[in-house]
């Protein structure tokens, strides 16, 4: 049996994780500890997050109003893509469907038979949380919604530290030892190369039977210690920078992240109840610093509020995330930027995945491989989905064009033909990532069908566009009814009182 477990790294992975095995595993008598250097910090950003959290806070029996009122979060309906496909465009790609289903066909085939018609509103006006999003409302989605046009998800904006703190009570409370300490050694089995103990700078040494590495970018021990090897993805998905700033927020927040394509890279927004965060991604064979800060610094939408942090990263992932007793989680585990606020996700699939396998002290190799696969399959399915963003476009400057003009990975050249011709959408058993986001990013990035579903023919036009003209205004009237997002929070007892720490 696995009696110790020793998470190295008190950031976003490291307390979510302590989190989770803390409830999970509490009554079977396994210790946790975690060590944390306040000396070397956490990376500081990490804002924006995907509805599964909401799952992962569920599990755990964490309150959600108190959870956004300690976090300052808003809600996030989705992310607001802006001037992707061609300077200009926008889109959001939200948490939920767009139509209804109003005949054999998928709805999208009738938009797509209206649209060629030339007389359909925006695709995205055909889904409640977006249209939702652009007015600035929110309320919780009904349980049983009366029409499919009400159903969809949700997900936060977040002060990652301030998340961090929470779940770091939770563990405690839990019985998690936190210890403080950097970590100047470890020392493993000559035999079997499993870990059998770390020893911190005050000369401390904290043994365990398993350790989850969540020590950041640096890898601390799956790499530094087991060079496990990193899958470098940078020609798929080529930035590597970031520079990061908060400022004041503004009044009215709509409940969604945004994201500026700019020549290159791109340029997030996400507001939160007492800041905004916001960052330029890019790359910096396209762009120099110097260039990346000061678009930056020009385009806030209100006061900095501490000067602009710059982060450096290489998109890929570990060789494996788990090796021998050693489970990556979180930036150690690998990084592929954080379009689409997938990271947090990751880290809650890579806890997910360790509780459902728990290994035995000997972490059997077949436990290790299928953690390792489906890993290995939600990395690669994001990366495609991420890629799509960048190579459905017709931005004219050498990232974009070198991205649309490189050759694609199979599974994402093969989706893209799928959708072009018919209009067919890619559908996974599970994971990140299903086909009303496919759908969105495609349309929304304007690749349209050739032909559609022959099933979507057998309605007659008059009918195809009452049905359209009968979600449009079936959603602006429920919009309507919607309160505001601030109400909502103000409602909901979600209210952030605190002047918390500021964190880029
Ligand atoms: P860190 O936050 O770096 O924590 C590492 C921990 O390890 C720290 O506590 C540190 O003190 C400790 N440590 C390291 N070495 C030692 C040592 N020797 N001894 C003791 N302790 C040690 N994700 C999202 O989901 N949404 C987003 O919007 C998002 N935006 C991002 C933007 C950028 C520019 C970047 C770079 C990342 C973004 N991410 C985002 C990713 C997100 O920030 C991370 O997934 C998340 O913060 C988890 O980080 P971590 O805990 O793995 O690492």
């Amino acid at each position: 049996m696995v009696r110790s477990v020793v998470i190295i790294g008190g950031g976003t992975a490291g307390w979510m994780t302590a989190a989770a095995l803390a409830h999970r595993l509490a009554a079977t008598g396994v210790s946790i500890t975690l060590i944390e250097s306040a000396e070397i910090g956490t990376v500081g950003v990490g804002e924006a997050t995907l509805p599964h959290i909401r799952y992962f806070n569920q599990a755990l029996g964490i309150d959600e109003a108190e959870m956004m009122a300690r976090t300052a979060a808003t809600i996030k309906l989705g992310i607001e893509f802006r001037d992707w496909s061609r300077p200009g465009d926008r889109y959001i790609h939200p948490f939920g469907a767009h139509g209804d289903d109003i005949g054999a066909a998928d709805f999208h085939h009738y938009w797509v038979k209206q649209q060629k018609a030339g007389q359909v509103e925006p695709f995205g006006s055909y889904c409640y949380p977006i249209v939702a999003a652009w007015n600035d409302r929110f309320a919780l989605p009904e349980e049983n919604p009366d029409s499919a046009l009400a159903a969809f998800s949700y997900a936060f904006q977040f002060d990652a530290s301030l998340y961090g703190a929470f779940l770091a009570d939770y563990a405690q409370k839990r019985g998690a030892q936190r210890v403080e300490g950097k970590v100047v050694s470890v020392r493993s089995n000559g035999e079997s190369g499993f870990i059998e103990a770390v020893t911190l700078e005050s000369g401390v040494k904290i043994a365990g039977d398993l350790f989850v590495d969540c020590s950041g970018f640096r890898g601390l021990l799956i790499e530094q210690e087991m060079a496990t090897g990193y899958e470098d993805w940078s020609d798929y998905l080529p930035c590597n920078r970031a520079y990061a700033v908060p400022c004041k927020t503004e009044d009215t927040v709509g409940p969604y992240t945004r994201a500026t394509a700019r020549d290159g890279g791109w340029q997030w927004r996400i507001p939160l109840q007492h800041r905004v965060g916001n960052g330029h991604v890019y790359c910096d064979r396209y762009i120099s610093d110097q260039e990346a800060v000061d678009q930056l610094m020009t385009t806030l939408e209100g006061e900095p509020l501490a000067d602009p942090k710059q982060l450096f990263f290489k998109t890929g992932k570990r060789r494996k995330l788990w090796n021998r007793n050693c489970v990556a989680i979180g930036l150690s585990g690998g990084f592929l930027e954080p379009l689409e606020s997938t990271s947090i996700d990751l880290i809650q699939s890579g806890i997910t995945n360790l509780i459902e396998l728990w290994p035995e002290r000997d972490c059997a190799q077949s436990d290790v491989a299928e953690y390792n696969r489906l890993m290995d399959l939600e990395f690669a399915r994001i990366r495609d989905f991420l890629m799509l963003h960048y190579v459905a476009t017709e931005r004219d400057t050498p990232l974009w064009r070198d991205m649309r003009e490189m050759d694609w990975p199979d599974s994402l050249a093969e989706k893209i033909e799928a959708f072009r011709r018919r209009g067919i959408v890619p559908e996974y058993e599970s994971g990140l990532f299903q086909p009303p986001s496919w759908l969105s990013v495609f349309i929304g990035q304007n690749i349209l069908p050739e032909t559609c579903d022959p099933r979507a023919d057998i309605m007659d036009d008059g009918a195809r566009s009452a049905a359209l003209e009968r979600i449009h205004a079936d959603i602006a009237d429920r919009v309507q009814r919607t309160s505001g997002h601030s109400d909502f929070l103000d409602g909901y007892g979600a209210r952030y009182e605190g002047a918390g720490p500021v964190s880029a």
